[in-house]
């Protein structure tokens, strides 16, 4: 037990900060006190620590990249959200194929490889929609792009409404040329935040069971977190334990399990739930304490989208990656601006000392450590 007396702190610190100088695991009562005691200072170089295990410690990597948001139409009605329309109310929309094409045009001629298609829970939109237009964009731009098709989220509502097991719906998206359905639409994963915020969606087992399928169908997957709501401490760190326990389950089977991890933070213009918006130090305080955390995912990444040039500190505190984004309607529409001038935030790591690579999407880096 830590005591809570100054000396009692300091000891804790002391101790905690040798178990991830030595290596071990840190446990989430380890966490909850580095967080309630730790300056700033320590969390960066604990978190430094971890990240030099896995990459060079001066070298950032980054993608250019934009979300295809292919229809605002959702029946889920999370209270966070600024972004959906119900079915048949005014302003929705679905965008047609040629529309996609040319968002995806736009990101080749800035530069980018990588597309996130992310929309609503639209019932008009069945499972073969999405395997045909998947289809299409592979048949069109072969490896030029990499695209990820959907969320976890997304994935279940389909396999849900195609009445297909998550296994049978993500293998059909595989063979439509699907690499990748990412962690996204988990915010957190409590079931309290759930049912506060997101009760139409899904439990946090039936969203473990459907990212398991996807890892099982031969996809790769991500981990993503957004950050604050109005979630508690304990709840920050139950999701950051699922994340890791995930994790150990799928290298424990000879799985690679989560590509990366990528925190961002709630933008409360417009939504329902309104709240406030947290400090960017209190962002880089928590990708702190997510790469001490978990030890078993390679990358952490930073949110260029939700932080803007803020996102850069987030590389001192264990980050190592992040995407510089041309759109995304769901969180612009909640608040978030986005940069296209890409030379203007490159030179901000650069500034900082870092070696900034661009890491194209079909080539992950390999690990300089293990
Ligand atoms: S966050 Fe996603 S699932 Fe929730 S209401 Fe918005 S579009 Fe729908």
């Amino acid at each position: 037990m830590l005591g809570e007396t100054e000396q009692g702190i300091d000891a804790g610190l002391v101790r905690v900060a040798a178990r991830v100088a030595g290596g071990e695991r840190v446990t989430a009562d380890d966490a909850r006190f580095l967080w309630t005691h730790a300056s700033d200072a320590e969390l960066k170089r604990l978190a430094s620590l971890v990240r030099a295990r896995f990459h060079d410690p001066r070298r950032a990597t980054y993608m250019v990249m934009r979300i295809i948001n292919y229809t605002n139409v959702c029946v889920a009605q999370c209270d966070y959200c600024a972004f959906y329309v119900l079915p048949n109310q005014a302003g929705g929309y679905v965008l047609t194929r040629d529309d996609v094409f040319a968002k995806i045009d736009d990101l080749l001629e800035h530069g980018g490889d990588l597309v996130g298609f992310n929309g609503g829970f639209n019932p008009r939109l069945p499972l073969h929609y999405y395997a045909d237009l998947f289809a299409a964009v592979r048949a069109r731009y072969g490896d030029r792009v990499e695209f990820y098709a959907l969320t976890i989220a997304e994935l279940m509502y389909l396999a849900d409404r195609a009445d297909l097991s998550f296994g049978e719906a993500a293998a059909r998206l595989r063979d439509a040329g699907v690499h990748w359905i990412t962690g996204g639409g988990s915010e957190i994963l409590t079931e309290g935040f759930r049912a506060r915020h997101s009760k139409f969606k899904y439990t946090v087992e039936q969203y473990f069971q459907a990212q398991r399928a996807v890892v099982d169908a031969g996809l790769k997957t991500t981990a993503t977190m957004v950050i604050g709501f109005d979630e508690t401490l304990d709840e920050r760190l139950e999701h950051l334990q699922r994340t890791r326990d995930f994790q150990d389950e799928c290298r424990r089977d000879g799985l690679e399990g989560v590509f990366s991890f990528l925190c961002w933070t709630y933008k409360p213009y417009g939504t329902a739930f309104a709240g406030r918006e947290i400090s960017p130090n209190e962002y880089h305080r928590h990708l702190a304490l997510s790469r001490i955390f978990l030890d078993n995912v390679a990358h952490v990444r930073t949110s260029v989208l939700t932080q803007n040039e803020n996102a850069f500190a987030g590389l001192e505190y264990g980050a190592d990656d992040f995407d510089l984004p041309l759109e995304d309607e769901v969180t612009q529409k909640a608040g978030a601006t986005i940069s296209r001038d890409m030379d203007r935030l490159l030179a901000i790591p650069r500034e900082m000392g870092y070696t900034v690579e661009y890491r194209r999407a079909q080539r992950p880096p390999a690990l300089t450590h293990a």
